[in-house]
Formats: C-alpha cells, structure tokens, sequence
C-alpha cells in the first residue's frame, strides 16, 4: 500500500471509458457545443486492463467505471470480464445514467460487474427533457428494473440536488427507492469544472436535506460505516428503516479520507476532482514503459499527493464557477464528463 502527503493509501479508481454522454444534465453538460477527446487517444480496452492491473499493485481494490455514459463505449461488457479477471479487484462497479442500461444489464452482470449505481434526478419526465435534454426517461426507468432483475442486488441512486429544479421530490425519491429496493444517495450540487451555470444558491445541503426527510418521514439515525471510512455518502436511516446516503462534497468535504483518483479514457491520471492538471499515463504506456516502470510513476506521484480540493473550494469566499467556459474549451479535460465525476 502506498501513502500520500496526507498519509491517505491509493485504494480506489474511476476509470473514464468514453467523454460522451447521451443526456445533457445541466450541472455537467450544459453548454451547447463541446471539445471532445480525439478517439484515436483513447486508450483500448488492454491499455486499460493493464493499467488498471499497475494500480492493483499499488493497493487499488475498487474500480468504478464511468464516464461520459460508459455504456456509450461499444462492448463494455468485454472490458468488465477482463477486470474480474484481475483478483486483486474486490470491487468493480458502473456509474450510468441508465439510458441504455436494460439492454446492457444482464450482460454486464454476468461479465463480473459486481454493483451499479444509476443517476436518476427526478421522478418527472418532463423535468429530465428539460434538465437534461432527453425524453428517455422511461428507459432509465426501465434499466433500473432491469438491473435488479439481471441480479445486481444493491442497485443505487445518484440524485444532484439543485434547488428550483427536483429539491421538492427528495422525499418522492427516497420512496421511489424503497419501493425499487435501491438506495438514493443525495449529492450536494458541486462547483466542478462543466458546471458552468454553478451558483452557491442551488446548493441544497447536507443539513437542508436531512431537515426536509426528518419533517417528512419522522427521525432520522446515522448509519456509521466502520467497514468504508474513506466512502463518500454518509448513510442514514429513517424510522421505517429505509438507508440513504448524502454526498456534502460542498459543506462537508471529505478529502481527508479521500483515497480516490481517476483516469480519463485518454489516460490521463488526476488526483483530485479539483485538479487542474493530470499526469499523462497514455504517453509512457505506448512508448513501451514496463509494468515496472509505470509502477514507480505513480508510487511516486501519489506521495507527492497533497490534494484537498473540495476543502481549499470552502475557503474562497466569492465562490463562483471553477472554469469559465473559455478555459473549459481550451481543456476538455477539466470538464467534469471527462473525468468521471
Ligand atoms: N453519465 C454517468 C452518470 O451520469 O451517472 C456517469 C458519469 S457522471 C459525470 C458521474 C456522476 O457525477 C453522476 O452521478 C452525476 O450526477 C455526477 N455529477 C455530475 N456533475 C455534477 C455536479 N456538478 N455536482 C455533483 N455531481 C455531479
Ligand atoms: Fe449527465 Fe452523466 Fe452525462 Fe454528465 S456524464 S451529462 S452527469 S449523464
Ligand atoms: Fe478527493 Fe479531491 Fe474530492 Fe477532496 S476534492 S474528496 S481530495 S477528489
């Protein structure tokens, strides 16, 4: 195991597999043009693999995939059963938005995926065509039935809270999720690069969202989860026993525990969320550096590691966007569908 500055092991990665997406949420995509990366610098499904084995050594036991829409990237399914081949893996999960998901789910499970989370905003068509662009509403819908009928057993839910757009369904989304056997995690609207349209006012927080359930549903406890302490969501439970999680990357980061780094499709490595520049894993890869090699660049890239971007975006007092849209264009690999989320 390997220790940053702040003595926080590499344990966890989110691998970018495509900066496409399907939908256009507008705390992500929101503009109407984007710079994508070109595809021939892409890495293929064995850069992955490999990659990914490097990391294995280095201490990484979850893989999350995600994108863009990962479910965009053609045969996906083929790089989820090269990953859990690697037994070093004891977690592989995806992060889809689900639009194609009931086509994809069965095959995904039985390639090895091991858990999925799936973004679901709102419960309202017509709020997703306006928020994201899309009337597919009803197949994500379906893909989450899907998923937990290809066996997925603990299917979540990512819900972006932003105030005046689905902050009065928060309790529509927590019954949806007991109804469906999936568990909402609420994630404060974060200042990331792409969202571009970010303003302090349509974060709703940790304490406003635990406030609106407890006048709802009655008390609420704390889950600790002693297994995760580097987990993002703090889970809670309501008197009926329901589980959420709430993601407060803005009012209560967690980079203290963060042992999370992410590699864009085009391998570039990125320590933080917040990090305006990632180290280039592609460029070595293909001039032929060995596993030994690419091994000793991020052992000693993650000591050098003293990112704790979310909490330094607490003490800027007039927060506004991360990147104006210029400097987005000028790095496409800024933008959040770039790096994962
Ligand atoms: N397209 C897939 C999806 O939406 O699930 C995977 C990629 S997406 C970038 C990963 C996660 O980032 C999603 O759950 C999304 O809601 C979240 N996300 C994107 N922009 C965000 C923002 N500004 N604040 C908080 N979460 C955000
Ligand atoms: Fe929405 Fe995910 Fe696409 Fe971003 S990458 S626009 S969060 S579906
Ligand atoms: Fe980790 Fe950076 Fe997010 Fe903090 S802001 S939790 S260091 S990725």
């Amino acid at each position: 195991m390997i220790r940053d500055r702040f003595a926080r092991p590499l344990g966890s990665l989110r691998v970018s597999v495509t900066d496409r997406c399907n939908l256009r949420c507008r705390y992500c995509m929101p503009e109407a043009e984007y710079v994508w990366l070109p595809k021939s610098s892409l890495l293929t499904f064995e850069e992955i693999a490999r990659l990914t084995g490097v990391f294995a050594g280095l201490g990484v036991t979850k893989v999350r995939l995600t994108g863009g829409e990962p479910l965009l990237r053609h045969e996906l399914a083929a790089l989820v059963s090269m990953l859990h081949a690697e037994p070093r893996l004891a977690d592989l999960a995806l992060t889809t938005n689900g639009v194609l998901l009931e086509r994809f789910a069965a095959a995904l499970k039985a390639a090895g995926l091991g858990r999925v989370t799936v973004s679901l905003d709102t419960l309202r068509p017509e709020r997703m065509q306006e928020f994201a662009r899309s009337g597919r509403h009803a197949d994500v819908l379906a893909g989450i039935a899907a998923a937990r009928g290809a066996g997925f057993e603990r299917v979540k839910l990512n819900t972006v809270v932003v105030r005046g757009f689905n902050d009065d369904e928060i309790a529509d989304l927590v019954a949806f999720g007991e109804r469906h056997g999936a568990e909402v995690r609420f994630i404060e609207y974060m200042d990331v690069g792409g969202a571009t349209r970010w303003s302090r006012d349509q974060v709703v927080s940790r304490a406003e969202i635990l406030e609106r359930l407890g006048a709802q549903f009655g008390p609420i406890t704390a889950v600790p989860d002693r297994d995760h302490p580097a987990a993002p969501a703090e889970r809670f439970r309501l008197a009926s026993g329901t589980t959420f999680g709430i993601i407060a990357s803005v009012t209560a980061p967690f980079c203290a525990s963060c042992d999370r780094s992410r590699l864009t499709a085009d391998g570039t490595w990125f320590l933080c969320l917040y990090a305006a520049k990632g180290i280039d894993l592609r460029e070595p890869l293909r001039a032929g550096a060995s596993d030994a090699d690419l091994e000793a660049l991020i052992r000693e890239t993650w000591q050098g590691r003293a990112d704790r971007g979310a909490e330094e975006r607490l003490g800027v007092r007039e927060r506004g966007v991360l990147y104006p849209i210029e400097a987005l264009r000028a790095d496409p690999r800024r933008e959040m569908h770039t790096r994962g989320g």
